[in-house]
């Protein structure tokens, strides 16, 4: 029983399959479908196909400890010790044949119970639901029907050791023995006696279920033997009043196990046998954290693993159309671009991003993004002018004078009616200067401030710092 596993988490069972991509998908990489409706592909967007939940059932030989952990859970637990009390007070009635009738009848919602476990968990339910009013009374009849059922068993091996001798009886005997828990299941989900006495119906349960049903048997009958022998060690240590309490108990707790394993296997195999179940399977093994967490930024990490960096680019894309504010989604995309030499995209997205987050007023990270848009383009420029000056004056606050120069270069060509440009261009020349020593250009740049924009009210001080430049130089002379 080879778990089908997801093509990208290696460790998760698959739960959508595309056969003309020969690729498996696990919940996490496909958001569920609109009931009714299949999920599409996202490497080639065709229809995929389940894989049945089954899938996604841990088996239950990986689960055998939490099965005897299982009665443990308050519910059951609770049911069992007032079990236990009301045993002990209808043993303690001094009215003959009525302290038996009223064990009878405990006896009866104690296999009653059991039959709860198995239709609880074969739907999925894998820790205890609640007991309510109607849990023990609704199908009372279930038990007197499980009696029923081995009477008609006992009574097919007497007839068949009265017809064909005692060789064949015990092969009848091994054969009923195996078929019993089978018979058990179906008479728990169908509740028919009938049903549950048909070979055909039980052979077909045992056949779906292959293997793996036999491995139960075992491990049922082991577990029959583990109470003989733990109650046997019981009687040993303990006081005959105590003992027979703790008989009773570990009765009652291997005989939860039992039933709630039996319904396991039910819920493992529901798709093979044709039931649905309440609670749909997760995925059994817990998945690592991903990466991306939304399904349609899944899907392009899925084309991408692929190698459909193009599809993948245009995913994107489409993502950032519908929620602007997806970071990561415009992170990545550049990355993308960068791999792919999309130069002219990279550009625009580039430049998308960047007003973005001015939009938001994110100039730290606007001043990131263009700084890792720069070294991947060294022509690489904001969109919009007032966008470059405030990223210059960032990366200037930050040592970056020369990285602020360059992008401040050419303002007044790109961007003639830009009124900010004597301030940028003040701030150029004061970085030419105060960084670079670099008293012409600076220079240069007052007097071009001071020529064109000599009513702006930048003027005075570009007029001011020339001043001052002249100063130094006539002191330094
Ligand atoms: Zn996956
Ligand atoms: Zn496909």
């Amino acid at each position: 029983m080879a778990v089908v596993t997801c093509k990208y988490h290696v460790k998760t069972p698959a739960r959508w399959a595309c056969e003309p991509c020969q690729i498996n998908f696990c919940i996490d990489c496909i958001d569920s479908p609109a009931p009714g409706k299949l999920p599409r592909c996202p490497v080639c967007d065709r229809n995929l196909t389940s894989l049945g939940s089954g899938n996604l059932v841990m088996p239950y030989w990986h689960r055998l400890g939490q099965m005897f952990i299982y009665p443990f859970y308050p519910t059951p637990l609770v049911f069992m010790l007032v079990v236990l009390a009301l045993g002990y007070g209808f043993a303690n009635i001094p009215i003959p044949i009525f302290n038996l009738l009223l064990l009878l009848v405990l006896i009866v919602v104690v296999a009653k119970y059991a039959y709860v476990v198995l239709q609880d968990t074969a739907q999925g339910h894998l820790v205890p639901l609640p007991i309510g009013s109607e849990t023990l009374t609704d199908d009372i009849i279930l038990p007197f029907k499980q009696t029923a059922l081995m009477f008609a068993f006992g009574s097919i091996n007497f007839t068949i050791y009265d017809m064909f001798g005692p060789g064949v009886a015990l092969i009848a005997y091994i054969i009923i023995l195996l078929a019993l828990p089978a018979s058990t299941m179906v008479l728990a989900m169908e509740q028919s006696f009938f049903k549950a006495l048909n070979p055909a119906l039980i052979f077909l349960v045992i056949k779906r279920i292959g293997l793996p049903y036999f491995f139960m048997v075992g491990l049922l009958y082991l577990l029959t033997l583990a109470a003989e022998i733990l109650q046997g060690l019981l009687t040993h240590m303990v006081t005959p009043g105590v003992a027979s309490i703790l008989l009773i108990f570990t009765s009652m707790y291997f005989f939860l196990v039992m039933f709630h394993l039996m319904g396991y296997v039910l819920y493992q195999y529901h798709d093979e046998l044709g039931y649905s179940v309440e609670v749909e399977a997760e995925a059994h093994v817990p998945v690592g954290k991903l990466e991306i967490a939304s399904p349609e930024m899944r899907a392009t990490e899925i084309l991408i693993a692929e190698g459909k960096n193009q599809e993948a680019a245009l995913r994107f894309e489409q993502i950032i159309q519908t929620t602007p504010g997806n970071i990561e989604a415009r992170e990545r995309l550049l990355k993308l671009l960068r791999l792919l030499g999309e130069n002219t995209q990279h550009t625009r997205q580039g430049q998308d991003f960047i007003s973005y987050l001015f939009h938001e007023n994110k100039i730290g990270i606007a001043t990131k993004v263009y700084q890792e848009c720069l070294a991947y383009d060294k022509e690489f420029r904001p969109a919009r002018p007032n966008e470059r000056v405030e990223i210059a004056r960032m990366l200037r606050g930050n040592g970056q004078a020369k990285t602020a120069v360059t992008l401040l270069g050419n303002l007044h060509t790109e961007f003639p009616s830009f009124d900010g440009i004597p301030a940028a261009y003040l701030m150029v020349a004061k970085m030419l200067c105060e960084q670079f020593s670099d008293d012409s250009k600076a220079r240069q740049i007052l007097q071009f401030v001071l020529k064109y924009y000599p009513n702006h009210e930048i003027a005075a001080e570009a007029q001011e710092y020339l001043t001052v430049i002249d100063k130094l130089a006539g002191q330094q002379r």
